[in-house]
């Protein structure tokens, strides 16, 4: 899991109560108190300490017997972490981290399942790239697209969206370890939480991706 933040907290506390075996958290910051409305493993008392060790004892404290492998960094490779797990959880803020993680993922045919949120919009995508037929991250936002990068840190979310992707993350990680489910290897769902609305939709290989259509020709 790249990122313990609005998405990663409430991801990290399901996959552990539910007992995943291992759980390997990546993030590099420390806790603020601008974060507690949505970082739901943190405290008061954890403000000012580094995310990834909270999230651990935090984690801990729910289930003694799940392995988190706290990691203080942000990665800008990711293959190696990529290579030995199971399913792959995008709770990242920023672009060159999605990329960076989609490459990995598309490289070793993991799983990855990605979540955004900001403001009162928020997407859950799940690409099941251990299937040829699935897209990659990139085949639905282009490495070279032009897109302005906005931030919880600076736009704000309303927190509970966070906690319904987050969760969302959980749940499809979960069917995907089990094996249960059935639905396209790529989706994207996108949630407006101003009109409550909740859409789903198949997302459709890019023959022409710059990242999947290179790689998994080879
Ligand atoms: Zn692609």
């Amino acid at each position: 899991m790249i990122g313990a933040g609005g998405l990663g907290c409430p991801a990290a506390l399901y996959l552990a109560a539910a007992g995943v075996g291992r759980l390997t958290l990546a993030d590099g910051d420390t806790v603020d108190l601008t974060n507690l409305q949505r970082q739901i493993l943190y405290r008061t008392d954890s403000v000012g300490a580094v995310k990834v060790e909270a999230a651990r004892a935090s984690l801990n404290s729910v289930n003694p017997d799940v392995v988190v492998v706290p990691l203080q960094e942000r990665l800008e490779d990711f293959s190696q972490l990529v290579e030995q797990a199971d399913v792959v959880l995008d709770c990242s803020d920023n672009f060159a981290t999605r990329h960076a993680l989609n490459r990995a993922c598309v490289k070793h045919r993991k799983p990855l399942v990605s979540g955004a949120a900001i403001r009162l919009e928020a997407q859950l995508m799940v690409f099941d790239l251990r299937n040829p037929a699935a897209a990659c991250y990139a085949c639905l936002f282009p490495e070279d697209a032009q897109v302005e990068e906005v931030q919880c840190s600076t736009m704000g979310v309303l927190a509970p969206l966070t906690g319904m992707v987050g969760s969302a993350q959980a749940l499809e990680t979960l069917k995907i370890i089990i094996g249960i489910g059935a639905s396209a290897p790529s989706r994207i769902q996108n949630i407006d939480a101003k009109s409550s609305e909740w859409r789903s939709a198949r997302v459709p290989r890019d023959p022409a991706c710059g990242v999947c259509s290179t790689t998994l020709t080879k």
